[in-house]
């Protein structure tokens, strides 16, 4: 089944509800960074937060990215995603390896550790917005619960969850996210707080084959619920050698300098998707001489 990110009304509550399916993604995530299951569970969830951001976006060219830069061994996730439903993943140390809990559970919140969770936004204004927090649990979904209360004051509810089997399969990943609308009643608020405190958890609703919408069905008891927008969700890169060219024109020319002297050339990777761009001395030299 293909990945999709969905938005949902819910009668009679006043919130914006969204859900995800980011199997797919997640698993050519994992595929191109030969990511370790902690790995591949924190940058999952990572992955499915900042897809479910996209559904807020207004214009196709809008794009988002969640950077997470932390002390514990995976050092850093980045998420890009645009309005389009396209979205890549760096993973800073994507091989660790960190036992699983007593619990059984992955271990996320170890492979954070302490750090920040910045996101931008690109709007197509002059500056992007940004909003920055600190780590406050390394599970990921607390963290961008507490960044939506602290930087964007909407308070929400965020639940991601990453399946893996004993061979490192990735049998589901997805989540869902509630944020409440400024004029969501009192009522509603406990409503939803004590149905969050006795569903099961995302996990389990997805071991159970639950879809978006049965898992939104389910939160709210069997409200009706009305589908408002459905998009595609995709691991895609939009690197290009244009873009690289640019990014190495931006080097400090002592380092280019030394690109061309010593190293007679350059490679390099991508790091949201491996693809590989080779430099010859030649060719660095060209670009060179255009900033000289
Ligand atoms: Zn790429």
């Amino acid at each position: 089944m293909k990945d999709q990110i969905t938005s949902f009304k819910v009668e009679g509550i006043q919130a914006r509800v969204f859900a995800v399916n980011s199997k797919e993604s997640v698993r050519e995530m994992q595929r191109i960074h030969n990511a370790s299951y902690t790995a591949t569970a924190a940058a999952g969830r990572a992955l499915s937060a900042t897809a479910m951001m996209i559904m807020t976006l207004k214009n196709e060219t809008d794009r988002i990215n969640a950077q997470i830069k932390c002390d514990g061994p995976i050092k850093g996730i980045v998420v890009a995603a645009n309005a389009n439903g396209e979205v890549k993943v760096d993973i800073y140390q994507p091989m660790i390896y960190i036992p699983l809990k007593k619990s059984g559970k992955l271990d996320v919140a170890s492979a954070i550790g302490k750090g920040t969770l910045t996101i931008v936004k690109d709007l197509g204004l002059k500056n992007p917005y940004t909003g920055n927090v600190n780590i406050v649990s390394g599970e990921i979904a607390e963290d961008f619960t507490y960044y939506f209360a602290a930087s964007e004051q909407t308070p929400s509810v965020v639940a991601l969850g990453v399946l893996i089997d004993k061979n490192d399969t990735v049998i589901a990943s997805g989540g869902y996210m509630i944020q409440l609308l400024p004029d969501c009643p009192e009522e509603t608020i406990s409503y939803i707080e004590k149905r969050i405190s006795e569903i099961d958890s995302v996990t389990a609703m997805m071991e159970k084959g639950m879809n978006q919408l049965q898992m939104v069905e389910y939160i709210f008891e069997n409200r009706r619920v009305e589908i408002l927008a459905t998009k595609d969700l995709n691991y895609k890169c939009d690197c290009s050698r244009d873009r690289i060219e640019k990014g190495i024109s931006m080097l400090k020319k002592d380092d280019l300098k030394k690109m061309i002297s010593e190293d007679k050339g350059a490679e390099v990777t991508c790091h949201f998707c491996n693809s590989k761009y080779e430099f010859s001395e030649e060719e660095l030299q060209k670009i060179y001489d255009k900033i000289k």
